[in-house]
């Protein structure tokens, strides 16, 4: 794996910026073009050359990161704002979303369509591994279950666009038009999405000494939900609002996930709560019953319902589900400590994967 550097780019830069041509560059904060350059340095290490790519022009979300604290001074002005000296922008009022809760170390700028963002990287004294507790769980099962963040209003408005996006030329300012309306949708179901996260990720660290979640299936991934043909217009579809919320509920969700145990891993460092992660094979067939634990796929009578074949056991197929998977996840950490390996050893590590899906509906044990 060959690639230019760091340094070498570093000197084409002080090149580049005595080139009329580029007299750009010197505008921009030099310290904010060197980072992206030792970005671009440490990606091409960590990754391989071939996993870099230019940025694309349509898809792109601009950000940027000033990475040394004593050139950003930050100010609190009043309850709610605060303001930023950011080196050739000047003092940069923002509305203060939280506390900061430490002392800054760096501030990434970013965009999200018409909105611009400033987040801190912040040193809180916590370190960046979380601690685990080896207290006993908690009785009750809860979980965002089918929780949708986009209406049915909404759904049909977006499956609108994508039709119109479909028949609008490329370049074009239509084209534009209908791509930033419907970053605005998905816009604010993301935000919805991570609110309640953050929210559930706070309930649940807060009550909880360990909290479970199952690894989800990457099989269902690919499920879509297929338009109805308009009869009267070949060629056409018909909008179904309770299909197309379906789906993009689903399509949230599958995205979503993997931000919640981001939340979780997150809040658990001041909690000391334990998350883990499970495989969740079988455990919608298996009877939760402590005395009995049979496996059979009769028993899950329906959707809803759960029905042991050899007890008789009788819950809703999700808590039962979420039973069995909290009982794996305390189990895991039974058989972690018992090996007294040392802390931060591979093997203490719970197993986790980053690919998800929908298998079962998600849901989370605590
Ligand atoms: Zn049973």
């Amino acid at each position: 794996m060959r690639f230019i550097g760091y340094e070498a780019q570093c000197r084409q830069l002080a090149e580049a910026k005595s080139d009329p041509d580029c007299a750009w560059l010197s505008e921009a904060p030099a310290q904010v073009v060197q980072q992206t350059l030792k970005d671009l340095d440490l990606a091409c290490r960590q990754h391989g050359t071939w996993k870099v790519r230019w940025k694309s022009k349509a898809r792109w979300r601009p950000s940027f990161r000033f990475p040394t604290a004593k050139h950003i001074p930050v100010e609190r002005i009043s309850r709610k704002w605060g303001r930023v000296f950011l080196p050739k922008f000047g003092w940069v009022r923002f509305r203060l979303s939280r506390s900061l809760g430490g002392s800054v170390k760096s501030a990434t700028v970013a965009r999200d369509g018409k909105h611009w963002f400033i987040s801190f990287l912040v040193d809180d004294g916590l370190g960046e591994d979380g601690v685990s507790s080896t207290a006993p769980p908690v009785e009750g099962g809860d979980g965002p279950g089918e929780t949708g963040f986009v209406s049915a209003g909404e759904a049909i408005r977006y499956w609108r666009l994508e039709r119109k996006l479909a028949r609008s030329k490329k370049g074009s300012n239509r084209r534009r038009r209908v791509v930033r309306a419907m970053g605005d949708l998905m816009r604010r179901a993301r935000w919805r999405r991570a609110d309640f996260n953050a929210q559930t990720a706070h309930r649940l660290t807060r009550d909880n000494a360990i909290v479970t979640l199952e690894k989800l299936n990457v099989r269902a991934m690919t499920a879509s939900v297929a338009p109805k043909p308009d009869p009267g217009k070949p060629g056409g579809y018909l909008p179904n609002g309770r299909a197309a919320k379906a789906g993009l509920n689903k399509s949230i969700l599958d995205k979503g996930w993997y931000g919640l145990e981001t939340a979780l891993r997150s809040k658990a460092r001041y909690t000391g709560t334990s998350i883990r992660v499970v495989d969740p094979a079988y455990t919608s067939q298996t009877c939760s019953n402590p005395l009995c634990g049979t496996v059979d796929a009769k028993s899950r009578e329906s959707q809803a319902d759960f029905r042991c074949t050899s007890c008789g056991h009788v819950e809703h197929a999700d808590v039962n589900a979420a039973k069995n998977i909290k009982a794996r996840g305390y189990a895991a950490g039974l058989v972690v400590s018992g090996r007294g390996d040392p802390p931060g050893s591979v093997k203490r590590q719970a197993p986790r994967t980053i690919a998800r899906g929908v298998g079962d509906a998600p849901r989370a044990a605590a």
